[in-house]
């Protein structure tokens, strides 16, 4: 059985410190007797540090939004792998939609990325999925193939395992609109089928994909229980302390 996983995104909010501290001194308590489920949060760098800190004796996980591929060296405004582990951060998102359309990042970059992350034992998180148009003209389940296939190229089966997929449809992230169970359930299901072809079935079924696009207390549960969803990458949500605990507790109750 796969355990889910939620992850809270902050992208670029509560990057002060202090604002990191308040928000997970709210969360640590509500959440202390949830352990069937991996919670991640991933504020901005800038809070790193302090929100490793106050997790460090909770259940929470710290998790960076992105990170470079080399260790040290001249490459300005970037952050590495070293630096992360060194900070205690535990996970790192890779590849969200947003590195990938406003600061052009490639699947070839990802997948350079990803080795390095988990060279350095950090838990990747990599994000896929297709724009509006793609879908409307019926490209979803190539351009899911097409990410797959560049993003984890060379990947060993171990390493792939110990990978979250976050499947985010982009025209679902942040605007409101939420991929039905249905919808998402038959991508997840395809990446799987994906994922048998080029390494086996028992790879495929172990590994976790989690949903991301507008993910909220109201349709939490419905979309958790489908088989194939291992819980969420949330966004806009997961900013309130009350609001990111519903949505673990929903994921929670598809493992009772
Ligand atoms: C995200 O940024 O990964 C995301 C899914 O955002 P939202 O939940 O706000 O749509």
């Amino acid at each position: 059985m796969r355990k889910p996983i939620i992850g809270g995104n902050w992208k670029m909010n509560r990057g002060i410190p202090s604002d990191t501290v308040n928000m997970l001194k709210k969360l640590i308590p509500s959440v202390k007797k949830v352990n069937s489920v991996d919670i991640v949060i991933a504020p901005p760098f800038t809070a790193l540090g302090s929100a490793v800190e106050i997790t460090k004796k909770s259940n929470i996980k710290i998790g960076a939004q992105n990170m470079y591929f080399e260790e040290t060296g001249a490459y300005t405004g970037e952050i590495s792998s070293l630096f992360l582990k060194k900070l205690g951060v535990e996970y790192v998102i890779l590849g969200h939609s947003e590195r990938r359309d406003i600061f052009k990042e490639s699947d070839e970059l990802i997948n350079k990325k990803l080795k390095k992350a988990l060279s350095m034992k950090l838990n990747p998180i990599v994000c896929i999925g297709e724009h509006l148009e793609e879908r409307d003209a019926g490209k979803t389940k190539e351009v899911i193939h097409n990410q797959i296939h560049n993003t984890f190229k060379n990947l060993t089966k171990e390493d792939l395992i110990k990978t979250v997929i976050a499947y985010e449809p982009i025209w679902a992230i942040g605007t409101g609109k939420t991929a039905t169970p249905e919808q998402t359930e038959e991508i997840h299901l395809f990446i799987r089928e994906i994922l048998e072809l080029k390494y086996d079935s028992e790879t495929a079924n172990a590994i976790r994909i989690q949903y991301g696009g507008s993910i909220k207390p109201t349709n939490a549960k419905e979309l958790f229980e489908k088989e194939n969803i291992d819980g969420g990458l949330v966004g806009g949500a997961s900013l309130q302390a009350d609001s990111l605990f519903e949505i673990i507790k929903a994921a929670d109750a598809t493992t009772k």
